[in-house]
């Protein structure tokens, strides 16, 4: 999957979702990616989130409307980031014993971002001020 996450100089935010879906899919599958809430959500009263993964799995837990959801609660990118990933990650793992790869990036409508993930993922940040910088993100735990 291709996710992105803009803000412009007015301040309106928009995201997008491209997939191939997974591997070996079965015919008619519609992965996460399409799904508003679960492979791309914003508001840009709030910020935006788009997702990449087991698409089963981050339909499941709604992931990138939670991310937006945490917040507009008020906290900041990285742990609304880190909250949705993880903490649905081990919901995932305590009720089925597994779960699958989920990641995440963020941005609020201040152009503050986050990231994350319970496998390693690389993305880019890219604004007006600095050349595009690659990230390899790693899971906390
Ligand atoms: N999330 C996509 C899907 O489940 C796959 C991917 O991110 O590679 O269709």
């Amino acid at each position: 999957t291709v996710g992105v996450v803009c803000l412009d100089k007015k301040g309106h935010m928009t995201a997008a979702t491209s997939t191939s879906g997974l591997f070996m899919k079965k015919r008619g599958r519609v992965g996460d990616s399409p799904i508003c809430g679960s492979g791309l959500y914003v508001d840009s009263q709030v910020g935006g989130a788009v997702a990449t993964g087991l698409g089963e799995d981050i339909m499941k837990g709604c992931l990138s409307y939670e991310a937006v959801r945490l917040m507009e609660s008020g906290i900041d990118p990285q742990t609304a980031a880190e909250k949705a990933v993880f903490n649905f990650s081990e919901k995932l793992r305590q009720r089925s014993g597994k779960a699958g790869a989920i990641s995440l990036v963020c941005i609020n409508n201040k152009g503050e971002w986050g990231v994350g993930t319970n496998v390693e993922f690389s993305f880019v940040v890219a604004t007006d001020d600095s050349m595009p910088k690659v990230y390899l993100a790693h899971p906390e735990n």
